[in-house]
């Protein structure tokens, strides 16, 4: 059986372990320690390291880990980060553990950012694209290229698991209120998520079903949320591109 687990980096990161057996991978490894640690407490073989995207927060433990441990990269072709073992673009597949992890480009937060989808696992690795409650910033793309790579995900078995890289869950949520005050599916995630958090749980991995119906940056076609925008003189291009970037441009401001 495949278990995924997260592993803490930095402040608030998480390194995702997929483990079957005595073997395992990990996602987005920006720290060598935790992960080093963590496989020798359950005396794992890193067998591969998948990676979404080249900031450094996502890839800086990769040559540590490939020195110590000998195992394969995946990551995206044309990508900052370097060379990987295995480069992969839109539509190709990794094998990982026995089963087959999807790759999807999802441009936007940076131009090489990939996901990977495992369908037999329902499990999503989205990196800084999808947060829950949240999306990552438009750094490199257009905010039209990240609403298109948002709504493919979107278009995932609404009972997919989204393991995003950090945990940036309560003040997603909480700007999430404020552009949607009266959404009753978000205030009562927004209780379940304190309780998590107030007892140190992740609030990591979320389900797409519940993301469809709180977060902001996948409700472009929300009548109250543009409703929102319109009143607070923000809703400049009544178009989902537009809705979309109105909400994106307040959250970095917020
Ligand atoms: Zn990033």
């Amino acid at each position: 059986m495949m278990t995924i687990s997260p592993i803490n980096a930095f402040s608030d990161n998480y390194i995702w372990l997929i483990e079957r057996g005595q073997q395992a991978f990990v996602v987005d490894p920006g720290e060598p320690d935790p992960v080093l640690t963590r496989l020798a407490e359950r005396g794992l073989e890193l067998a591969g390291i998948l990676i979404t995207h080249h900031h450094f927060d996502h890839t800086g433990a990769v040559q540590v880990l490939q020195e110590k441990t000998g195992c394969d990269t995946w990551g995206p072709a044309s990508s900052p980060a370097g060379i990987f073992d295995h480069t992969v673009t839109e539509g190709d597949r990794a094998s990982v553990l026995g089963e087959s992890f999807e790759v999807l480009e999802v441009p936007g937060h940076t131009l090489d950012h990939i996901a990977y989808f495992c369908s037999a696992q329902s499990a999503l690795f989205c990196g800084d694209t999808l947060f829950v409650g949240g999306c990552g910033r438009v750094f490199e793309g257009t905010t039209a290229q990240m609403r298109a790579s948002l709504e493919k995900l979107s278009a995932l078995p609404t009972d997919t698991r989204i393991y995003c890289a950090h945990e940036y869950t309560l003040g997603n949520l909480a700007f999430a209120q404020m552009v949607e005050p009266d959404n009753v599916a978000l205030s009562t995630f927004v209780a379940a998520c304190q309780d998590k958090r107030a007892r140190d749980v992740p609030t990591v991995p979320s389900v797409l079903e519940g993301e469809l119906s709180y977060n902001p940056f996948l409700r472009w076609s929300s009548a109250a949320i543009r409703q929102t925008l319109i009143d607070a003189g923000r809703l400049r291009d009544d178009s989902p591109d537009g809705v979309f970037s109105a909400v994106r441009e307040w959250k970095n401001q917020a």
